[in-house]
């Protein structure tokens, strides 16, 4: 199964795609922390992206699309991916299209002003990627491998509006050109009972 993911920052996008992943047996491809652990680690690609991920803009396609045809093309693929932060703009889904079409784009939507708090309160762990909100944890490090946790770079209030701006004009559009594969959620409903939807919608999907 090829599943595109599509929302704003912070629609729960990551966590939803984490747990499909586990699910479906499908890897979870997320460029934006494929970015981030190029940052982390100081490689070329991570000074190169550096600046954009920072200012909240978009990389440009041709880093951005080759870094992803490299990834597709491993094996883990061949079942399937689920695409988390790719495409964000036209010109990159019709780059998807002609590499390996989604079958599926599911639509997370949420709020502005629910993306901002969300996205103020996120911490994540640096290690195992686990990801945490201020609103309901109040440790200091990652309960799963004790790691302390951080807030990352492009999570503050200065990037958020530029990251929303880029989501409206450059993002939004693919929910008429993927048009009826998309399906929508409420990205507002509690993670729990959010998932349980989307997993009953892919099963009953995978069965047709
Ligand atoms: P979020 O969805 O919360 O904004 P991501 O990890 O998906 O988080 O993206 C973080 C940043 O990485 C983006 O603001 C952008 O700078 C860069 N990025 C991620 N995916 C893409 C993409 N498909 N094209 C260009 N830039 C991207
Ligand atoms: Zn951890």
């Amino acid at each position: 199964m090829k599943i595109v993911i599509l929302g704003a920052p912070a629609s729960g996008k990551g966590t939803v795609a984490k747990k499909i992943s586990r699910d479906f047996n499908i890897p979870h491809i997320s460029i934006g922390a494929m970015f981030r652990e190029n940052i982390n680690k100081k490689t070329q690609l991570g000074c190169q992206v550096e600046q954009y991920i920072t200012t909240g803009e978009l990389v440009p396609d041709n880093i951005t699309c080759d870094l992803l045809k490299i990834r597709l093309k491993q094996k883990d693929c061949e079942n399937g991916f689920i695409l988390d932060g790719f495409p964000r703009n036209v010109n990159q889904a019709k780059f998807l299209n002609e590499f390996s079409a989604p079958e599926v784009v599911l639509l997370l939507s949420i709020t502005e002003q629910e993306s901002i708090k969300r996205i103020l309160g996120r911490l994540t762990c640096p290690k195992c990627k686990e990801i945490y909100n201020l609103s309901f944890y109040k440790n200091s490090t990652c309960k799963i491998c004790g790691t302390t946790l951080e807030h990352r770079v492009d999570d503050n209030e200065q990037t958020i509006k530029k990251r929303f701006d880029v989501y409206q004009k450059e993002t939004k559009p693919l929910i008429d050109f993927y048009n009826d594969k998309v399906v929508e959620f409420r990205g507002q409903d509690d993670p729990d009972s959010l998932y349980d939807e989307i997993k009953n919608f892919l099963n009953l999907n995978l069965m047709m």
